[in-house]
């Protein structure tokens, strides 16, 4: 297939063997610019944006944030499309992914690393995960192979004094009563169970969409931290950790067979 797309000297082209809509795919590199030669052929992951990389923003750590990064969203139709080399991840040397579930690698299954790098949590902290998503799910999956047991509170309408005591008697039972919680929020109709579990000085992490934060958070000096996406720096990681069967990505998603292109449908 010859490429009608203007191609970067640093871009490469692909063609989608499978897509995770609207965040990420695996594909084959078909085309690549001048300085991205090293990648052609290659099988590679691909994410939704491609940041600058260069920045004050890029370069605090908010690529997911970076104001001249280049945007793409998938559909389960999408099969080509165009990326920075930098931000592809090659799923060769051990790093070779089923498809199409490796598709989510990039998007949903890397949000998920994201909230947990980003919160810093430590081991021996007591986590709380709220509402329920495919992020969610993999969340806990990151977090138990990171050796944290989180509390996880999947109904979003489930009272707030009901799920403080389940969580306080799950980490008293675990020897960790007292430290502040790191609270996540992974849905919108999670933020505000979220917000109320997070007491004095606790920490409260959530993604986009949001909603309205609470303003008693600042009453209890509670930290927020915002993810607005997954951070093309960890998809490496986060790829490397399914290889090694430390995130069950079969578990979580189911193909949906198209023509000759295979969508994955993740599921909670
Ligand atoms: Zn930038």
């Amino acid at each position: 297939m010859t490429s009608t797309l203007p191609l970067g000297e640093d871009d490469v082209a692909l063609e989608l063997e499978a897509v995770c809509p609207p965040t990420s795919a695996i594909g084959r590199v078909s085309a690549a610019g001048d300085r991205a030669q090293v990648l052609l052929g290659k099988r590679v992951l691909v994410g939704p944006l491609d940041p600058c990389g260069e920045c004050e923003v890029c370069r605090r750590g908010g690529a997911p944030v970076c104001p001249t990064a280049r945007r793409r969203a998938f559909d389960a139709d999408t099969r080509r499309i165009t990326a920075g080399a930098r931000w592809v991840v090659a799923l060769d040397d051990g790093l070779a992914l089923p498809s199409p579930a490796g598709a989510a690698v990039a998007g949903p299954v890397a949000l998920a690393y994201t909230l947990y790098a980003r919160t810093g949590i430590g081991p021996r902290e007591p986590v709380v995960v709220v509402g329920s998503s495919p992020v969610a799910r993999f969340l806990v999956e990151v977090l138990r192979a990171k050796g944290v047991s989180p509390a996880t509170i999947a109904d979003p309408t489930t009272p707030a004094a009901d799920a403080r005591a389940a969580c306080r008697s799950a980490f008293d039972a675990e020897g960790l009563g007292g430290r502040p919680w790191r609270v996540i929020a992974v849905t919108e109709e999670a933020v505000a169970l979220a917000a109320a579990l997070a007491g004095p000085r606790a920490t409260l992490t959530v993604t986009t969409p949001c909603g309205p934060l609470p303003g008693e958070l600042a009453e209890r000096e509670v930290t927020v931290i915002a993810v607005a996406g997954a951070h093309p720096d960890l998809v490496v990681e986060v790829a490397a950790m399914c290889v090694k069967g430390e995130l069950d990505l079969a578990a979580g998603t189911a193909s949906a067979p198209t023509p000759d292109h295979r969508a994955v449908v993740i599921t909670a």
